[in-house]
């Protein structure tokens, strides 16, 4: 017996940014949303695990033609440019509207401005970062999940776990679409009805034998999509993390890209600092560049370390927790000396099996 749930204008399938900041918008348009996810509201998501920061060009001085430039080239020149174009243009816009559902981000003490990071094939800094320094994911889902949970128009279901979307037309029921649920907290199979649906299920780094990705990141939310009959696009480009702590760990802790931006440098086990040998910003080329420059290292019978002592690694909470419980110092311990602090994501695909079809 699968229950009709009641129906909402839209539904979306996922609670990370994606799926929150839709809900905020289109509840604030005047639409009745329902937000659904496999865990509560504040539980896992890569959103919440974010580290770094959010990109965009709100300083004096830089442009989003500048950052989509560094985008096309971070990208190797294979970014869409229409996409890159819409993405840097209105970037500085999104900033004033996650603010807005309550967002703080760290600012400068001296000018007030925004507290600029910067990584990897940016020209400058230009990275936003959350008061509460690696943390920023964290404080992102913070305000959104509040912003959302005061919102009237926004039912929030957790422990649903989309299995099909629907486009049917029954006998008692007339046309129907939405999304069909397996709600895992009573075992039991619903339809959620909604004239629009919204995937927001985040990615599929969970594919791979190392990842930094949360384990439910195997792409069903897309599976889903493409049963329905969606067309895919660019499913070949996966970002990798460059750096994670070797802990054997699943997910691995990442090493956020900020501590390079703040002058952290990759070295092989007696100290020699490789990157420049590879590409003219060395630790700070782009995050392929990177992470082939670390997986030849290491193919070549080295071990990489990251050597973070000349930075103030309180800044990088989260780095420095991950680091003491595994009894490793990062302040003060020269990355290559007692064991290995970052191995590179391998990509290595681990064996999935995708949900049947609803
Ligand atoms: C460790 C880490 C650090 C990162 N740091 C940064 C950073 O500093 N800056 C940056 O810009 N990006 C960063 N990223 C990337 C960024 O976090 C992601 O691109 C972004 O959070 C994706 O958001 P999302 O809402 O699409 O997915 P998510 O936040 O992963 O949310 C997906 C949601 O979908 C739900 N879901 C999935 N499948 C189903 C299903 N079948 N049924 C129901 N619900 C489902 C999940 O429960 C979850 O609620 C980082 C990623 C990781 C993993």
């Amino acid at each position: 017996m699968i229950k009709i749930e009641e129906n909402t204008d839209v539904v979306i399938v996922g609670a990370g940014a994606a799926g929150l900041t839709s809900a905020l918008q289109l509840a604030e348009a005047g639409r009745s949303v329902t937000v659904l996810s496999e865990a509560e509201l504040d539980g896992i998501c890569a959103s919440a695990w974010a580290q770094g920061g959010i990109a965009a060009a709100v300083a004096m001085g830089d442009s989003a033609a500048a950052h989509g430039r560094d985008t096309v080239k971070a990208a190797a020149g294979t970014a869409d440019r229409n996409v890159v174009r819409t993405l840097t243009r209105d970037a500085p816009d999104y900033i004033k509207i996650l603010e807005r559902y309550g967002v703080v981000f760290k600012r400068d003490e001296e000018n007030g401005g925004f507290a600029l990071n910067h990584e990897a094939c940016h020209s400058r800094r230009r990275v936003l970062r959350a008061k509460a320094g690696d943390g920023f994911g964290k404080e992102l889902m913070r305000a959104l999940t509040s912003a959302a949970a005061q919102q009237e128009n926004i039912r929030f279901v957790p422990f649903q776990s989309a299995v099909a979307l629907v486009r049917e037309f029954t006998p008692t029921l007339g046309a129907l679409s939405g999304v069909m649920t397996h709600d895992r907290s009573k075992n039991a199979f619903c339809i959620y009805p909604a004239a629009a649906v919204i995937l927001a299920t985040g990615g599929i780094g969970a594919l791979y034998s190392h990842t930094t990705n949360p384990a439910f990141a195997t792409g069903r939310g897309i599976a889903l999509a493409a049963r329905a009959g969606a067309v895919l696009a660019d499913m070949e480009f996966v970002q990798f993390h460059p750096t994670a702590l070797a802990l054997e760990r699943d997910p691995a802790p990442l090493a956020t890209e900020a501590l390079r931006g703040d002058g952290a440098l990759l070295v092989t086990q007696d100290g020699r600092r490789f990157m420049p040998s590879y590409h003219p910003r060395a630790e700070l080329a782009p995050r392929d560049i990177v992470s082939r420059a670390v997986f030849a290292e290491l193919s070549a019978g080295n071990r990489v370390f990251l050597d973070c002592r000349t930075l103030d690694t309180h800044e990088f909470p989260a780095l420095r927790d991950a680091c003491l419980a595994a009894g490793i110092d990062p302040q003060t311990a020269p990355g290559f000396a007692r064991q290995s602090i970052l191995r590179k994501n391998f990509a290595v695909p681990k064996p999935v099996r995708l949900p049947s079809a609803g």
